[in-house]
């Protein structure tokens, strides 16, 4: 049995073909997973049963299994606790972001790419349990069919994907760059709209910047110096400040690519007026913007989120020195909305 989200259109269309059915056959199969997110054979309607009996002999569909999904006032953030074939749980957000002309709407997926991660960043909640394993590219693939098929509802489809959920995407390079370019052809879902969002493992940057691939990268920065990276970001200890930076600006030479930086902000630690002068100074000469998220309290944390005034006042410090620099209001906080949280509660 193979797992039809490991297939592109072309290989499903190539397997339809292999086992003797004509081609319409592959085009409306085709067209009920990624145009109608139906993956129930029988509901089908349009196959005859020879081809319905072959299906379920022969390909897997959605092996993922949606626990709980959890959704603001305004539908503008669904959190999902998905489970999967072996037991281990995963979650997965929706970000809609809804605009006065509906056309420029956008809906972003948050997608995990590991169950846990090793990174260990001490204010996320995925790292707590460190890593348990790496997601296969059909698994991470079906959080997008998993979303579309949600999102029906308000007659919508995901077009943002950013690989910033749970994990780590670059210690899973292999099946990442897969699901990337399966969520790419499939889905239609062009590259500049497909973020990948690393805590620096420099190996990861350096192969985007040597494949050319367009993806957009984001990395999570948090800090200007390695005093504080190397608490904030452990993996900071293994690739250093210096060293990340300099595979920055190869990325940035290969690609031309303007790069993302995030920066979390929490208070007393890595938003004084020094951090924003040795931020820019870090930063210097990279086509750059960098996203202010001011921290997203987990419980027993010994983070605090900074005063309205204090993360306004290092934005302004930030854009004095001649960083492009916005804020973004994690969306979700009234729904466990960030990452690792909801699946931390309901182990409990
Ligand atoms: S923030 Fe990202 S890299 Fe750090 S522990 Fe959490 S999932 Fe891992």
């Amino acid at each position: 049995m193979i797992n039809i989200f490991k297939l592109s259109k072309d290989s499903i269309m190539k397997k339809v073909e292999n086992a003797g059915f004509p081609a319409y056959r592959g085009k409306q199969l085709i067209d009920w997973i990624y145009n109608k997110s139906v993956f129930d054979v029988e509901s089908m309607t349009n196959l005859d049963k020879e081809f319905k009996e072959y299906l379920i002999n022969n390909i897997k569909f959605v092996t993922l299994e949606t626990l709980k999904i959890i959704e603001d006032d305004k539908s503008e953030t669904i959190k999902f606790l998905l489970l999967l074939g072996d037991r281990n749980t995963i979650e997965m957000v929706i970000m809609r972001y809804k605009d006065k002309d509906s056309s420029k709407n956008r809906n972003t997926l948050c997608l995990s790419s590991q169950v846990g991660c090793k990174v260990k960043c001490p204010f996320c909640a995925t790292g707590t349990d460190g890593l348990v394993r790496n997601l296969k590219a059909e698994e991470i693939v079906q959080q997008v069919t998993i979303a579309n098929s949600f999102l029906k509802k308000y007659d919508t489809k995901i077009n943002n994907v950013v690989f910033m959920g749970m994990g780590e995407p670059f210690f899973n390079k292999d099946e990442v760059l897969k699901a990337a370019s399966l969520i790419k052809e499939n889905y239609e879902i062009s590259s500049r709209k497909i973020t990948i969002s690393t805590s620096g493992v420099i190996e990861g940057i350096k192969e985007l910047a040597d494949k050319e691939l367009k993806y957009v990268l984001a990395v999570s920065l948090h800090a200007p110096t390695d005093r504080i990276r190397d608490f904030l970001v452990p993996i900071n200890k293994k690739y250093p400040l210096n060293e990340l930076i300099k595979a920055c600006r190869y990325y940035q030479t290969k690609t031309k690519k303007r790069i993302t930086f995030e920066y979390i902000m929490i208070n007393g630690m890595n938003i004084w007026p020094d951090d924003a002068r040795q931020l820019a100074n870090l930063l210097k000469g990279i086509d750059c913007h960098i996203n202010g998220i001011p921290v997203n309290s987990v419980s027993d944390s010994e983070f605090e989120r900074p005063k309205k005034k204090d993360i306004y006042s290092f934005k302004k410090m930030c854009e004095k020195y001649g960083l492009s620099f916005s804020i973004r209001e994690e969306k979700g906080t009234d729904i466990e909305g960030a990452c690792g949280q909801l699946k931390n509660k309901e182990r409990k």
